[in-house]
């Protein structure tokens, strides 16, 4: 399996769009980020990734919840 950077927080994570869920920030990979505008809400997840991009900042995944390290 091919690998590719989380769009939100550079994890690496599996090429496999729609099935991978980064396991860090919990985004899951669409393959077709670059699609949206940074601040355009995602389809499939449901927030930006400007969005998602601050939550990770603040130690928060996509879900809010607090970023386990
Ligand atoms: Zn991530």
């Amino acid at each position: 399996m091919e690998k590719v950077k989380c769009p939100i927080c550079d994890t690496l994570i599996d090429d496999n769009p729609y099935d991978t869920v980064c396991p860090v920030c919990e985004w899951t990979y669409t393959g077709a980020e670059c699609v949206y505008e940074e601040n355009e809400k995602d389809d499939f997840n449901l927030i930006s990734r400007a969005e998602a991009k601050a939550n990770y900042k603040n130690g928060l995944t996509k879900y809010k919840k607090p970023i386990k390290k």
